[in-house]
């Protein structure tokens, strides 16, 4: 029997790797750096403060190389102290550069859907921290290119970020690639908007809410071996 794709396109945070964790543990560390336990509170805090600064980019109220640094201000800023948001940025990215937390079960996916079908990544980010983890991880061996939203300059869910891929995978027939991710606005919605079919990866089993539809889901990795 013939099958239905040839090019399988994976996200890599909330699907592959563990972005929460990288997050976690990097903070941590640059929260002792400047003398402060690393409570759950205080980490949480940072979790929401880092969201409100990218959700401020994507609506194109701030340039990315100010939100990076303008985040640790905010969030060192509220609890007294004054630090460099530069440095504090360095210091988490090269700890982030370092993180190879994976989700249960990728390598073993990867290994076997690598057998059967072209794997491509597709990830939104900062291109040098995820070429990293791709490499500290081991994911990169079982793909064979990386596309991620920087290089593109557009970001996933917009087409033009699919037309970018699209252009450097050979032979690219959308109509045959399977979308795997976690986020239903960017990685469903993108593979909609990109003319593939579409697998969400929902661990935690959340209700599908608004218009946005898969035609595949999965709570976890594992579960491709029952159509891949
Ligand atoms: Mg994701």
């Amino acid at each position: 029997m013939r099958k239905e794709f040839d090019v399988l396109l994976l996200d890599v945070d909330g699907t592959l790797m563990d972005f929460n964790m990288a997050e976690k543990r990097g903070m941590e560390q640059v929260l002792r750096f400047y003398g402060i336990e690393p409570t759950t509170e205080r980490l949480d805090r940072y979790h929401v403060i880092n969201e409100q600064a990218w959700a401020a980019f994507e609506r194109g109220e701030v340039t990315k190389e100010k939100l990076v640094t303008e985040r640790f201000v905010t969030f060192f800023g509220e609890m007294g102290k004054s630090v460099d948001g530069q440095e504090a940025e360095d210091l988490y990215r090269s700890l982030l550069d370092k993180s190879d937390f994976l989700i249960d079960g990728a390598l073993e996916i990867c290994a076997y859907l690598r057998e059967r079908y072209d794997l491509y990544i597709v990830t939104n980010g900062t291109s040098s921290t995820q070429y990293k983890r791709l490499a500290a991880s081991g994911l990169d061996q079982y793909v064979k290119d990386i596309f991620v939203s920087e290089d593109a300059g557009s970001q996933k869910p917009q087409k033009e970020y699919f037309e970018y891929c699209f252009s450097r995978i050979p032979g690219a027939d959308p109509s045959r690639m399977l979308l795997i991710g976690d986020s239903l606005h960017s990685d469903i919605q993108g593979g909609i908007n990109g003319g593939c079919r579409t697998c969400w990866f929902n661990p935690e089993g959340r209700p599908a809410l608004g218009e946005i539809r898969a035609d595949y889901e999965i709570r976890r990795l594992e579960e491709l071996k029952g159509f891949l």
